[in-house]
């Protein structure tokens, strides 16, 4: 099965459930959905672009932490973790299903300032708490783990080589679409441009295709990522969700470090990390503002004045290296808060929201699939309770705080 044989008409008029996009948020409520026995309902999924070429999940770096400050987005990456490394076995022991590759060289947070390190103590804490083996380090010991590192202006750093770094996120994501198909989920290569509602708004009643076709629905679910507001809209609804671009730029190095380079988040916002035999770098422009959806134009001055300057102050062996790759992505960036909207809309009750996960939301895509699929199926969350990233809150103004946002 793949893509382009996708039909653009739905096979039924009416669906128990619909979901507005399907990269990995639409595949993994479909795939939880359909591999749950309490669930036999209809499901479609509306993919707009099914060669998936402008989404965030085909544009992403594919990383995993541990590293959070808050108890509750650590607990959904150690699921994360889990389901990858026994990914198979969730996908019912299927032979043809791969092991996916995961390099768990960690993320290291790199503090230049008392206050920083502090910080990176406290969430440490909260990572030990939980299982994580985060360990602070002394600018002494990154040098003796990691002697490429230039530590003059370090303070202190956290490591955590446990369940921390690269997985397959694409082979996750191509697995849950198979799968959810073989288990009766209906894609359809088609956009939901309207929606229409009960005469008092508690309802979304029916979505609209592109091509004319109304098709009737229990539950609406929003992934439709960066594009998330609009297909709120459909239904009356704001979210704080807008579209920013984040660059990755993939190197050589004359002279390759001699082990793996952890994630390495540099005070300055950069990052870079192990690829293969090449290296991967980012940071987010200085200027951050909401972009176009369809604007993926690169921006070599990032490279040229922002991030290889720094990535060579930090490991001087990197004054060697050229640019083989690079692209621009776009997060669904919540403005509020950095973390997911997730849930029933207040009022608007058959209205479920996937969306805002801005730099962390492969890595959230298991506990946030399984989830939402028990929302769906017994009105409640049951194996982790993932009220606090509930809509609502941004009704309340009360943000979730998260302090480790990449
Ligand atoms: C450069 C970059 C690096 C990242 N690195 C990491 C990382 O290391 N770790 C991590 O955990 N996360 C990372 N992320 C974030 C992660 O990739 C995203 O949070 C995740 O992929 C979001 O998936 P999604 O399904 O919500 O959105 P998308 O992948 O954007 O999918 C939304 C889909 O909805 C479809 N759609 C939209 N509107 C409609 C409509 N009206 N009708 C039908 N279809 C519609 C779109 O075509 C699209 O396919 C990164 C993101 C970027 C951009």
């Amino acid at each position: 099965m793949n893509e382009s044989t996708l039909a653009n008409t739905p096979g039924l008029t009416s669906y128990d459930v619909v979901i507005v996009g399907g990269a990995i948020y639409g595949s993994s409520v479909a795939w939880f959905l359909a591999n749950n026995p309490d669930f036999d309902g209809s499901i479609l999924v509306v993919e707009r672009d099914p060669t998936y070429s402008s989404c965030s999940t085909t544009h992403t770096n594919s990383c995993m932490r541990q590293q959070f400050s808050r108890e509750l987005n650590v607990r959904i990456s150690q699921f994360a973790a889990n389901f990858v490394k026994h990914f198979r076995e969730y996908l019912g022991n299927d032979p043809r299903v791969p092991e996916l590759p995961f390099q768990s060289y960690g993320y290291m947070y790199l503090a230049d300032n008392e206050a920083f390190a502090e910080v990176l103590r406290e969430s440490q804490q909260v990572q030990a708490s939980c299982g994580a083996g985060t360990k602070i380090m002394s600018a002494g010991e990154i040098k003796r783990d990691y002697p490429f590192f230039n530590v003059e202006d370090i303070v202190a750093g956290s490591h955590n080589p446990v369940d921390e770094g690269y997985f397959e996120g694409n082979t996750l994501f191509d697995w849950w679409k198979r799968s959810a198909r073989e288990k009766g989920v209906e894609y359809i290569a088609n956009e939901v441009v309207a929606m229409s509602c009960n005469q008092n708004r508690t309802r979304v009643e029916s979505i609209t295709l592109k091509s004319g076709e109304v098709v009737t629905c229990g539950t609406i679910v929003n992934a439709s990522g960066p594009r998330a507001v609009r297909t709120s809209r459909m239904a009356g609804i704001e979210i704080p969700v807008e579209p920013r671009k984040r660059y990755t730029f993939i190197f050589a190095a004359e002279k390759p470090l001699d082990r793996d380079l952890p994630l390495t988040i540099d005070p300055s916002g950069v990052h870079m990390r192990t690829d293969g035999t090449y290296y991967l770098a980012g940071c987010p422009p200085d200027e951050d503002p909401a972009i176009d959806y369809d604007d993926f134009e690169q921006d070599y001055s990032i490279w040229e004045e922002k991030v290889w300057p720094v990535i060579a102050n930090r490991i001087p062996q990197f004054e060697a290296i050229k640019l083989v790759n690079s692209w621009a992505g776009h997060y669904a960036f919540n403005t509020f808060d950095q973390n997911a909207i997730l849930g029933r809309h207040s009022t608007v009750e058959n209205f479920i929201f996937v969306n805002g996960f801005s730099g962390h939301g492969l890595q959230q895509s298991p506990a946030m699939g399984r989830g939402t699929a028990e929302l769906i199926t017994y009105g409640e969350y049951r194996s982790l309770d993932l009220s606090p990233f509930n809509f609502n809150r941004i009704e309340r103004n009360e943000p979730f705080n998260e302090k480790a946002i990449i």
